[in-house]
Order: structure tokens, then C-alpha cells, then sequence
């Protein structure tokens, strides 16, 4: 059902873009309608752009099935270490947190450091200090850590594989415009498998995770980290938005630029200024899902 208030506002996630087995496509497209769901009802009942996109990725953080908060991908020694953003178009701040554990909703701690703190990024023992200071929730590191990452874990020693297409990538991001116009973005993950201790990906970096100009528009980003860095994926693409392309071909031709300039796979969600969403991804699978109008939209 569509009202007035519902015609301008917009919200899509993501649950990580990689070569998902068929056995998951069900239940990772049921975990990020649920989240664009959740968010849905935080920008219908008046709340902010920030607002929605923090509680779509804080369901996805709770759902073990996504690697961010519980369920994140483990080091190469067996560790946690999570890294996040979040982003406001309105005035361009950002806050991220890299590195940490004890933390089951990152994305929130970033959203403090970016409202706290006079800095963008906090990472390892100074952001959980942070945490500490301002009575932020710590949990045990074995409530973040799943069988299902464990085992993967455990794949990876056993194959001595390098980091790839192999194993899962399933970050988590959102991309939302409010009544008021303002847009936000949101990215958080455990990373990749077997990354080495200290890793940090392009998830809480600026322009490359995410990135959201009210201006112009908002973009998540998810996959090859080391290759959406070299390429800051999410201002690329928000670059071409302002260049004139559509959402849907600004997220392509990025994509298609981090292959042939690095070849490298991932995927994006993006919001142009007026709502217009683009999707895409590189890899064979992303479950994403969009409201629009009242409509949900999803697919993997
Ligand atoms: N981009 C993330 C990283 O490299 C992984 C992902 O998107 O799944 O840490």
C-alpha cells in the first residue's frame, strides 16, 4: 500500500556479492528482504536516511547468515576482526571502525564515531576503548564466531587456498533517501576468509565501502577489497552519477572499470539524488532488495 509520504523515499541493501551455493539462495534473499524490511519501517515512521540505513545493516549483523557482526569471516589465525562505515550526504561526515571485535553491531559504533568523536575512523584497542567509554555493548568474541565460519575457517587450512571466489564474502550494506531528501550508506563485514591479522578491506573506507553525497547520490559497495580500493568503487560511481549516467549504468560501468583496470569482482547498490536505484554485481551472485513506492523488490 502506497501514501503520499511514501513517494520519495527509497531503501536497498545488500548481503554480499560472491559465488553463492544454491543452498544458501533462498535464505540469504528471505535475510536481506527482511533487513530492507526493517529499515522500510524505520524511514515510513519518519526517521532518517542514517536511521534506516543503521537498522537494515544491524539486522543483517544479527543474521548469522551474513558475514558482519555474527557470523563474520575469520582471520587466518581464527579471529574476528570486523570493519564498518556508516555516511551522511547531508553534511558528508562519515564514521568507520576497523579491526575490532566484542562488537555485534559495528555499524553502530561507526554512527558514534562519526556523532562523537571529532575523527572519521577508530580501529583495533582504540575503538573498543571508545566502546568502553561510552557504555557502547561488548559481547564475548565467540557469540560473532558460527559453526558455519568455523568450518569455513577450517576449508581454508585444510585446501591451503588462496583468498578467492571460494570462499564467502557476504558483507552487508544499505543505501536510503529520507522525506527530507537526505541520503545515507552503510557497510559493515568480518571481511574475507583467512585474511591476514590486521587486514582491513575497503568496507569502512570512504569512496570505496560506501560513500553518499545528497547531492548526487549513495553507493555500498561489496567484494574483491583490495580491488575496490584501488578504484574507491562507491566515488567512482557516484562520480558517474554526476557525469549524467543512470543509477543502473553508473553501477555497471564501475564494475566493469575495477575488472578491466584490476580485475576485479564485486557488486554495488547505488541511489541516485531522486531515488532511482542501480544494482549490479560481477560475481554470480548478490542477494539485494529494494522498497520503492511500497514495493518490495529483491532478487540474488
Ligand atoms: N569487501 C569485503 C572485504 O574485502 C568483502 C565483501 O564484500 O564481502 O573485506
Amino acid at each position: 500500500m502506497k501514501n503520499a509520504d511514501q513517494e520519495n523515499i527509497v531503501i536497498v541493501v545488500h548481503g554480499g556479492a560472491w559465488n553463492i551455493p544454491e543452498s544458501l539462495l533462498e535464505s540469504t534473499r528471505t535475510g536481506v528482504e527482511a533487513a530492507v524490511r526493517e529499515g522500510w519501517q524505520v524511514l515510513i515512521a519518519g526517521g532518517s536516511a542514517l536511521d534506516a540505513v543503521e537498522a537494515a545493516v544491524n539486522h543483517m549483523e544479527d543474521n548469522p547468515l551474513f558475514d558482519a557482526g555474527i557470523g563474520a569471516a575469520l582471520t587466518r589465525d581464527g579471529d574476528v576482526e570486523l570493519d564498518a562505515i556508516i555516511m551522511d550526504g547531508k553534511t558528508l561526515s562519515a564514521g568507520a571502525v576497523a579491526g575490532i571485535t566484542h562488537i555485534q553491531n559495528p555499524v553502530s559504533l561507526a554512527r558514534k564515531v562519526m556523532e562523537k568523536t571529532s575523527h572519521v575512523m577508530l580501529i583495533a584497542d582504540g575503538a573498543l576503548k571508545f566502546a568502553k567509554e561510552i557504555g557502547f555493548p561488548l559481547v564475548k568474541k565467540e557469540t560473532l564466531i558460527t559453526d558455519e565460519a568455523l568450518l569455513e575457517w577450517k576449508r581454508f587450512h585444510s585446501f591451503n587456498h588462496t583468498i578467492d571466489e571460494l570462499f564467502s564474502h557476504d558483507t552487508v550494506g544499505a543505501v536510503a533517501l529520507d522525506k527530507e531528501g537526505n541520503i545515507a550508506a552503510a557497510t559493515s563485514t568480518g571481511g574475507i576468509t583467512a585474511k591476514m591479522p590486521g587486514r582491513v578491506g575497503d568496507s569502512p573506507i570512504i569512496g570505496s565501502g560506501a560513500y553518499a553525497d545528497n547531492k548526487i547520490g549513495g553507493a555500498s559497495a561489496t567484494g574483491h577489497g583490495e580491488s575496490i580500493m584501488k578504484v574507491t568503487l562507491t566515488r567512482h560511481a557516484v562520480y558517474l552519477l554526476e557525469q549524467g549516467l543512470s543509477a543502473q549504468k553508473a553501477a555497471e560501468n564501475s564494475l566493469h572499470y575495477m575488472f578491466q583496470r584490476v580485475h576485479g569482482f564485486g557488486g554495488l547498490i547505488l541511489l541516485d539524488r531522486v531515488g532511482n536505484v542501480g544494482i549490479h554485481f560481477t560475481t554470480t551472485h548478490m542477494p539485494w532488495a529494494y522498497i520503492k513506492n511500497g514495493n518490495l523488490y529483491s532478487g540474488v
